[in-house]
């Protein structure tokens, strides 16, 4: 099972859609965590909609650092927010 770091870890691919970037056993996996982990679901929400703006915005700007930074402080923040929620 994936615990929330791991799931930090794979948004962005798993967002991205990036062919051959994510493993179809993956995909599955963080799929589980999600249906289980409302923190990360809620998580992945912003960040989908984040990376939508960001991209709309500055296409050639958006980089994997760029997304691994955000991951982190959205899903710190939510950690403040749901402590013990997943
Ligand atoms: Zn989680």
């Amino acid at each position: 099972m994936l615990q929330c770091k791991d799931v930090t870890e794979e948004t962005s691919n798993y967002i991205a859609g990036v062919e051959g970037g994510l493993p179809l056993s993956k995909r599955i996996a963080l799929f589980m965590h999600l249906v289980i982990c409302r923190c990360c679901r809620n998580y992945v929400q912003q960040f989908r909609q984040t990376i939508d703006t960001v991209t709309v915005a500055k296409p050639q700007e958006m980089d994997a650092t760029d997304r691994q930074a955000l991951a982190k402080k959205l899903h710190a923040m939510c950690d403040k927010t749901n402590p013990g929620d997943h």
